[in-house]
């Protein structure tokens, strides 16, 4: 029997249970289903940026953030050895945003939260342990084949979403091209609960910091530092994350004579890339099943959100009659596009300039960042576009 009275969702990230929420929500039918049986607890996204607060409040789920989350008002590039830094102050947006700061909150905590609150509604499902292994569409329906304990069954729905990361069997099997570069670097994240913030004169939430021969980043969670690590020179990832060379990260930045305790470590391939369309028929993409960037600037997730809530209000139009499937194709243009102006470029300028180790270069940077946050004008436009305040909007504006 086909069941076209629900949307099937490949993904219980945040992507996936995002889009499940606000369907649910609008009274529309959902089943999600997931190949993990538990929620992994890496050290993925932590930075929720401001045009995704605002929009996240609707459905309930900015209070949270906040609640499990730190506040960063500010973030910065900095010297080490000298200290000297530029300072991008987010209050600026006071007048754009409800949320004028970046909040630090692991991905988990909220993707737990999200699929904690999804059995609030009486019309929404996730079945943990089910793996979609194909898709598949006809005039009235589409599908997903899915195996749970050896058993494989077909869920049909009136549309099919893909949030299922960025290996997508979804966009696979439509035989989507996703297209884009891998980085040389690879992505290393290591916490420790050091209280830095007594230790390190004048740090932001959020830090970019360079030193003489290489550079780390600083992020503030609660209660604990995560620190973006680049390998020394001739160093393998798995050497740079070994406890000997963490110890000497840590000692570098506060010398200390107790050793660090390292919570937590991890380390993540980085690519750029994006899916030649986000839509065939009733089978949608959203998420890192349709772009991939470098996690400099903390944009990847943000933008998948902004992904959902443009899908699900077009999902709401099909589904109530109001609209064909090619509003599809409007999605496609908005996203894709907000995908490659915004995500990539954003991420990958910050992903080399985070890397330049030329100190002439470096100094070029250095000043004109201090140039930009030493005027409330031009600081404003950079963190309309880091805030992802503008792609939001420039999306919108896409026929
Ligand atoms: C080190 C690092 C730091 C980052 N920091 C940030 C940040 O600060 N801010 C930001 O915006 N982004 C950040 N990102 C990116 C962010 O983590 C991703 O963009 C985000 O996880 C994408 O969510 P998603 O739901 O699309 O995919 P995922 O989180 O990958 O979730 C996909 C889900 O689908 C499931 N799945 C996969 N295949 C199948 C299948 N065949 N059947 C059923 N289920 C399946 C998986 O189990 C998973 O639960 C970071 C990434 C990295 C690596």
């Amino acid at each position: 029997m086909k069941n076209t009275d629900r949307i099937v969702i490949a993904g219980a990230g945040p992507i996936g249970l995002i889009c499940a929420h606000r369907l649910a929500g609008m009274g529309i039918p959902v089943l999600v289903v997931d190949k993990s049986t538990v929620i992994p607890t890496d050290l993925r996204a932590s930075t929720w940026h401001p045009a995704t607060l605002d929009m996240l409040e609707e459905i309930g789920v900015t209070s949270y953030i906040l609640e499990k989350g730190a506040k960063a008002p500010t973030w910065q590039y900095r010297f080490r050895d000298t200290g000297e830094r530029a300072i991008f102050d987010l209050r600026v947006l006071s007048n754009e945003t409800r949320h004028p700061y970046r909040v630090q909150c692991e991905q988990f905590h909220i993707v737990r939260y999200l699929a904690e609150k999804l059995s609030d509604f009486d019309n929404a499902e996730i079945r943990w342990g089910t793996q979609a292994v194909d898709v598949g569409q006809d005039d009235d329906c589409a599908w997903l084949d899915v195996e749970c304990e050896g058993e494989r069954e077909r869920l049909t729905g009136r549309l099919v979403i893909g949030a299922d990361g960025g290996r997508s069997i979804i966009r696979e099997k439509l035989g989507i091209g996703f297209e884009g570069k891998t980085y040389e670097a690879i992505t290393m994240v290591a916490i420790t609960d050091f209280p830095f913030e007594d230790h390190f004169e004048g740090l932001s939430g959020v830090n970019y910091i360079w030193t003489e021969y290489s550079n780390f980043s600083l992020l503030r969670v609660p209660d604990r530092w995560r620190s973006g690590i680049t390998p020394k020179p001739g160093q393998t990832p798995e050497e740079a994350l070994s406890d000997d060379s963490l110890e000497a990260h840590f000692q570098a930045i506060v010398p200390r004579d107790d050793r660090y305790d390292i919570l937590a470590r991890g380390m993540y391939s980085t690519h750029q890339m994006v899916a030649e369309r986000f839509n065939v028929g009733r089978i949608l993409l959203a998420g890192d099943a349709a772009h991939l960037n470098s996690p400099n600037g903390g944009l990847g997730m943000n933008t998948g959100v902004h992904d959902a809530f443009n899908l699900t209000e077009k999902i709401s139009g099909v589904w109530q009659g109001d609209n064909g499937l090619d509003l599809f194709d409007r999605y496609t243009r908005q996203r894709k596009a907000i995908a490659i102006e915004y995500a990539h470029k954003i991420s990958d300028a910050n992903h080399f300039r985070m890397r330049e180790r030329d100190p002439v270069k470096r100094r070029v940077i250095m000043d004109e960042m201090k140039r930009i946050t030493g005027d409330d004008t031009l600081m404003r436009e950079w963190l309309m576009n880091s805030s992802m305040i503008n792609s939001v909007r420039h999306a919108a504006e896409i026929t």
